[in-house]
């Protein structure tokens, strides 16, 4: 016996059916140049990342006055953008407060979905104080990037999706940063397919969770640029959901550096023809390095293609960083 988790299977099919109409079903390819891996497009998703599966579970269920005030939220890019759109979608005002690290591309993105930005120090935890300023003082809901239990059952609705394409998957492997993608998709594949392997995979430059699972507890690590800036900051030192989640769900953590994100990003353009950003690459850069062993029905989620073209030009040219 465990504890009870902050998320159940039944919180991730309710967040399905909520969404319903509202997120796309992302496709699933089978790789021709890895044998046994599948990949899962989720950087096809509106707004380009699967953040909008948790940001639209928890604008949904808002009351009509939480969204008339609006909602609020510090976060590396995907989150601010998914949230943007998510209130929007449905009538409600979003305010974004980001870090001066979140690439303009991400920050201009958020503007053209109608919220409104404010840019805030030099880390995630400098951004999160304004949050708590405006909820305090101006009324405004926070959803965060990944520690609430609506957004866990929302990102964990992708794990659903998975499964609909592939019933039992030998390994499942999912960009970990705040582990709310990890903890959401791992309890419904460890419901559903409870032998599949559920492995997290972090950049080395700044992973706060396999930190954290390492130590037991939540521990802060320096902010370092890498490639995969969606997999940046904290998980919060008082965090509530992911970490516990995470330590009874996750089989294993690991970790990738740059020049193996790079080379996934290379490979995952040459199958797709498309431009990830480093973040989604990271289970890709576990496999090519041998770090993971691809086992039949080897699912990677390719999470998100918020990129600068500038930098996609740079690493198909061979440079890392
Ligand atoms: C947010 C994000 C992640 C990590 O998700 P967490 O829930 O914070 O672990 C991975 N990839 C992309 C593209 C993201 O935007």
């Amino acid at each position: 016996m465990t504890a009870p988790l902050a998320v159940t299977l039944d919180d991730i099919e309710r967040a399905a059916l909520r969404l319903r109409g509202h997120i796309r079903h992302t496709p699933m390819l089978a790789d021709p140049l890895l044998a046994g891996c599948l990949l899962k497009l989720e950087y096809r998703q509106i707004t380009g990342a699967f953040k909008l599966r948790g940001a639209t579970n928890a604008v949904l269920s808002l009351s009509p006055d939480q969204l008339a005030r609006g909602v609020v939220t510090a976060s590396t890019g995907n989150h601010g953008r998914a949230l943007a759109h998510a209130a929007r979608a449905a009538g409600g005002r979003a305010v974004v407060c980001l870090s001066h690290l979140v690439p303009d591309n991400k920050v201009q993105a958020i503007r053209d979905l109608g919220a409104e930005v404010r840019i805030i120090g030099q880390s995630q935890d400098e951004a999160m104080a304004e949050v708590t300023r405006a909820v305090a003082q101006e009324g405004l809901t926070e959803v965060p990037p990944f520690d609430h239990p609506d957004v866990v059952a929302g990102q964990g609705t992708l794990g659903l999706e998975i499964l609909a394409d592939c019933p039992a998957p030998g390994v499942v492997l999912i960009p970990l940063s705040g582990g709310g993608l990890a903890a959401g998709v791992a309890a419904a594949i460890r419901a559903l397919s409870p032998a599949t392997r559920i492995i997290g995979v972090s950049m080395e430059r700044g992973a706060a969770m396999a930190a954290s699972l390492a130590a037991g507890h939540a521990v802060e690590v320096q902010e370092l640029p890498t490639l995969a800036d969606s997999l940046g900051g904290g998980i919060g030192l008082a965090n509530r959901v992911t970490f516990a989640m995470c330590r009874a769900l996750l089989d294993d953590v690991v970790l990738v550096n740059e020049d193996e994100i790079a080379a996934a990003m290379r490979h995952i353009h040459s199958v797709t023809g498309d431009a990830v950003e480093g973040a989604a690459a990271v289970g890709v850069a576990a496999l090519l390095a041998g770090r993971v062993a691809c086992a039949p029905a080897t699912v990677c989620i390719l999470s998100g293609a918020n990129i600068a073209p500038e930098t996609f030009a740079q690493i198909m040219k061979g440079q890392s960083a």
